[in-house]
């Protein structure tokens, strides 16, 4: 069990409409004893914030015992309709989209490679940044395993450049493919950071950020800390990826990210013997989550045994077959994901 356990408890309940996630200071699990500092919004509410603390708790069978303390600490007030934190703007980047998903296994990195494809194809200069530091993909999807990154004179990291887009992925600074990333907190918060502040982007349109699956530490510290133009979330219609990307949803909300859509992957598959299409998954959920969250579908791509191979391959399928249905998918999606953005 992780901390990102404990935090996911913490943020599905609330009190007095803050949600305790919300409130956390600072968090340790020692053995099986975990220690909470909050941030205590309001005097005389700490028996509650330790029962509601208890009772978050209780399903996670790794934790024995939970030690709570307070730190008075009134946040100021943030101004109408701002953000309540500091965000640093990347610099040289006009438009940063995260791309994210309530669990993995979804296609959030194929979507993220195939996207930054279609909107670079489009037009415009872009960027891809692989921050899924658990199973970074983007090398392997865009052709680029095994390649390792340098630096210029300023000591910023220098991108590798792929079909015409920028990429950099945690990957190209592990030493083999089966390194596991163990990093935790600080250490991985200060990779991930320098991976946005600390490279020569240039100038770009679009930097696309394909987030670690989840609601985890790492996507709320970056939500925090890093100005976005706004947010994707790729789900499949399946009930479980359902679930899970509401979660996705919430997050950014809870954050103030504006999410600009969802898209729906592995939405049908059409038959290649007869052209029928097939709602595999089942059809209308993805719509009925959407106008239930007030979300716009941005697109709904098929399951495409290409799209799948073209990525093993390292030659996305926007790169390989801009023609196939998917592909169409992606530039549509990309088309408008470029008008939303572009008339904020
Ligand atoms: P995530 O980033 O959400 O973990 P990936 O992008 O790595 O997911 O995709 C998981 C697997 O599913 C990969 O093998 C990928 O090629 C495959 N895949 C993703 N989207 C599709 C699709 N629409 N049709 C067929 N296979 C897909």
């Amino acid at each position: 069990m992780a901390v990102k356990d404990v935090m996911d408890a913490l943020r599905d309940m609330t009190i007095e409409n803050t949600r305790l996630s919300e409130l956390v200071k600072d968090i340790k699990l020692i053995g099986k004893t975990l220690e909470i500092v909050y941030r205590l919004p309001k005097k005389g509410l700490e028996e509650d914030i330790v029962e509601r603390t208890r009772e978050a708790l209780e399903r996670l069978a790794d934790v024995e015992d939970v030690k709570v303390r307070f730190v008075e600490d009134v946040p100021a007030q943030p101004v109408m309709g701002a953000p309540a934190f500091t965000r640093r703007k990347v610099p040289g980047i006009k438009h940063l989209i995260a791309v994210g998903s309530g669990k993995g296994g979804v296609g959030k990195s194929t979507v993220s490679a195939n996207l930054a494809l279609a909107l670079s194809k489009l037009g415009y200069r872009v960027g891809l940044l692989d921050a899924d530091i658990y199973g970074p993909s983007i090398p392997t999807i865009m052709g680029v395993k095994g390649e390792r990154v340098s630096v210029d004179e300023n000591n910023r990291i220098i991108p590798i450049e792929k079909y015409g887009i920028k990429l950099l992925s945690i990957g190209f600074l592990l030493p083999s493919e089966d390194t596991p990333v163990i990093w935790r907190g600080p250490m991985l918060m200060k990779a991930l950071t320098q991976f946005l502040f600390d490279v020569n982007w240039g100038e770009l349109d679009y930097l696309v950020l394909d987030l670690p699956p989840g609601t985890g530490d790492v996507q709320l510290t970056l939500a925090q800390n890093v100005h976005m133009g706004g947010a994707v979330v790729v789900t499949t219609p399946q009930d479980v990826a359902l679930a899970d990307v509401k979660k996705a949803v919430a997050m950014f909300k809870e954050v103030q990210i504006p999410v600009l859509g969802v898209i729906e992957n592995m939405a049908y598959f059409i038959c290649p013997d007869s052209g029928k299409k097939y709602y595999i998954f089942g059809k209308g959920k993805v719509a009925e989550f959407a106008s239930a969250y007030g979300l716009k579908i941005l697109g709904s791509i098929p399951v495409d045994p290409e799209l799948s191979q073209t990525s093993d391959l390292g030659k996305p399928v926007v790169e390989s077959h801009p023609d196939s249905d998917s592909a169409r998918a992606f530039f549509s999606i990309a088309k408008l994901i470029s008008d939303i953005t572009e008339r904020r």
